[in-house]
């Protein structure tokens, strides 16, 4: 297969294009490194079977040559960056979906859309299935991204509907591990770098907001098998081991062996209280649940990123 992986020099992208490259794909990476970085792919340049275009898909999405799949991955995904990037965020659920779209209806390819369980919103129903229609603020702080992703899914609907498109959703929950950026101030790469650093890591509100975090190479599994599977979704992806939030920055001081306080910072607004996937029809269509467990996951999270940061060797990560 060629596979075009748009967001691939992103966090997950990346993985992707690392994976499917493994499996003996072709790959074209597709980004314009708004969030993503040219680090995360430098190591496949040359590699034969990969190729990386520089286009910002919200204009336009070309790809000469036959395309067997569409993994639309391009979006800003954490909070901090989509609310630094709002309009370019709608633009890329919106614009850029249709133009990946336009694209996989023009090659007869295969095309997965990277959703979220941010179309649950702040969700009345606990834990989210797939036939939840979730609960956003269409205007709140989390909007731009909420609804350029159940745009999205709409857009995806009606090209299935309309022009026969193969098409996949994927819900996948909060991911993690090694490329994420330091600075992408999601939890997980906020917690590992400031306790690296030895400074006070930033839980905010009470901490007791809940989420159920997977690792990246769990996840990544269970989108190759949704690519192959042929199946339209949606299905949730993730890992439904729910840990509030100061217990999970608890976790990560302690494993990294860091005396450092925690710092209670004003919570967000319109910030999710729950969030854990049900993954039954992943389960049993797919054949799929996550392995990893959290602290292993995060072992090899925290050895990534004390290299990054090039900290000293890390107690509990040798
Ligand atoms: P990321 O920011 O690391 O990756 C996104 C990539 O898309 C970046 O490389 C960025 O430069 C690129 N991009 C953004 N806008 C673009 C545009 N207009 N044209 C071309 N490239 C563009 O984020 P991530 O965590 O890897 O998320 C990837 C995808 O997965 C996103 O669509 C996100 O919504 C979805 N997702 C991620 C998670 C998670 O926990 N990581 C959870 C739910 C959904
Ligand atoms: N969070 C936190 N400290 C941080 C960053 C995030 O306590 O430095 C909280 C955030 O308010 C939310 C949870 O951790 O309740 C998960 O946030 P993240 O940005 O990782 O993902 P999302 O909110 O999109 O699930």
């Amino acid at each position: 297969m060629r596979v075009v992986v748009a967001g691939g020099a992103g966090f997950l992208g990346s993985h992707l294009c690392d994976r499917l490259l493994d499996d003996g794909e072709e790959v074209v990476c597709v980004d314009n490194y708004l969030t993503g970085r040219k680090n995360n792919i430098e190591h496949l340049l040359g590699r034969p079977g990969f190729e990386l275009l520089e286009q910002d898909v919200s204009e336009q999405m070309t790809v000469p040559g036959t395309v067997d799949a569409i993994l639309e991955f391009a979006s800003p995904a954490s909070p901090l960056d989509y609310a630094r990037y709002p309009i370019e965020t709608l633009k890329a659920g919106s614009h850029g979906t249709l133009h990946a779209l336009d694209l996989a209806r023009s090659k007869g390819a295969r095309f997965l859309l990277a959703s979220t369980s941010e179309v649950y919103g702040d969700p009345l129903v606990h834990p989210q299935e797939e036939s939840y229609w979730g609960h956003v603020n269409p205007i709140g702080p989390r909007s731009m991204y909420d609804e350029a992703k159940r745009f999205a899914e709409a857009l995806t609907t009606a090209y299935r509907n309309r022009h026969g498109i193969d098409t996949a959703i994927i819900r996948i929950f909060n991911t993690y591990g090694p490329r994420m950026r330091t600075d992408d101030g999601r939890a997980i790469p906020a917690f590992v770098s400031q306790a690296l650093r030895g400074e006070p890591v930033t839980v905010a509100g009470d901490g007791l907001q809940t989420r159920s975090v997977c690792y990246v190479d769990d996840l990544v599994e269970g989108i190759v098998r949704m690519l192959r599977s042929g199946l339209p979704g949606p299905v949730n992806l993730g890992n439904p081991h729910e840990m509030s939030i100061i217990d999970t920055a608890r976790l990560v001081v302690e494993l990294i062996g860091a005396d450092v306080p925690i710092k209670f910072i004003p919570r967000p607004g319109d910030d999710p209280m729950v969030r854990r996937p049900d993954i039954t029809l992943a389960r049993r269509q797919l054949d799929w649940e996550p392995v990893i467990d959290v602290r292993d996951g995060l072992l090899r999270t925290i050895e990534w990123f004390a290299s990054e940061l090039g900290a000293g060797p890390v107690p509990g990560a040798a």
